[in-house]
């Protein structure tokens, strides 16, 4: 591997998959730290949360929600825009796409960019990347908040504030007390900030934490099955989040360069994280962007597939 290689293209061992029932109706398709999708089973119809990376992906997920039930997906939410998250959804035959007014604006900016270079990064996670049609469009969108009835069972959709990015939604079971969260919350797996607003970030996980889920859905690593797991997760984000931008403001104050504000995080961050899944991975962007809005950049920077490459060959040099 070269020193200009990113840390994950030879990363390319299949993770196992999980397929855990976490409520009545409610299931977890998680990935040992790969990107986890949600699956909401109501009267009359089924929500997936996150549509995978490719349709041939997707199809694992819909060959494992008809072994729990007969009834029809009718929606997929994207929880964000992320490739990872959105170019599964040709997969689901018919459903709704859902996603926040943001999201879908996103998608416009910056979506094909974003493809490109996700794909670039880390191959694995695009398996059957020849599937992929082209970039996955919403049907349906809203601002903030939108309530979708599986026949009696509520799902809430709820933009609770910038975090991951800046349209990030999660679901929320009601009558069951669960979240399915996303990107804002990770468990033992590094955040990706490329696209972060650390400033909102923790103010957004408080209020992720007043709906005091009994059982939670992050974006990646296991489900969390308790009010106490829950807490340790969102605690481990917030934790995640805060030091890293807390290091990058602190080298950006004392006039460090970007290589070195790096340098400083890695003494900070590694003791604490560095056993985190994509740790290694999501770092270099990590860093770039905290040093970024530590110095006034309030909108993230468009990551390309050129931008990718003459980061790392910086940072790695
Ligand atoms: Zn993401």
């Amino acid at each position: 591997m070269t020193a200009k290689s990113f840390a994950s293209t030879e990363d390319t061992a299949e993770k196992k998959v999980s397929f855990d029932q976490i409520g009545s109706g409610l299931y977890a398709y998680t990935a040992e730290g790969d990107p986890n999708s949600g699956i909401i089973v109501g009267d009359d119809g089924v929500m997936v949360i996150d549509a995978q990376a490719t349709p041939a992906m997707a199809d694992d997920v819909i060959a494992r929600v008809a072994k729990v039930t007969d009834k029809p997906i009718k929606y997929v939410l994207l929880t964000h825009y992320h490739a990872v998250r959105t170019h599964g959804a040709s997969a689901y035959k018919g459903a709704e796409i859902l996603a926040s007014d943001t999201t879908r604006g996103l998608i416009a900016e910056r979506g094909k960019q974003d493809m490109d270079s996700e794909i670039g990064r880390f191959p694995r996670l695009f398996r059957t990347v020849e599937s992929i049609p082209g970039l996955t469009w919403p049907t349906v969108t809203f601002p903030d908040q939108i309530s979708v009835w599986l026949g009696r069972r509520e799902v809430r959709i709820m933009h609770v504030g910038r975090g991951h990015t800046a349209g990030d939604v999660i679901a929320v079971v009601p009558d069951a007390g669960v979240v399915f969260s996303g990107d804002l919350v990770e468990y033992k797996s590094a955040c990706y900030c490329g696209d972060a607003h650390f400033t909102d970030w923790p103010a957004t996980l408080d209020n992720l934490a007043e709906l005091q889920a009994v059982a939670l859905v992050p974006g990646r690593g296991a489900a969390l099955t308790t009010p106490e797991m829950v807490a340790e997760g969102i605690a481990l984000t917030s934790d995640f989040i805060s030091t890293l931008y807390g290091s990058v403001s602190e080298s950006v104050a004392k006039g460090r360069s970007l290589k070195d504000a790096f340098d400083f995080v890695r003494l900070v961050m590694d003791p604490k994280f560095k056993t985190f899944g994509l740790y290694e991975h999501c770092l270099p962007f990590n860093v770039v962007r905290a040093y970024d809005e530590a110095r006034g950049i309030e909108w993230p920077v468009i990551w390309t597939a050129e931008r990718d490459r003459e980061m790392w060959a910086a940072l790695q040099g």
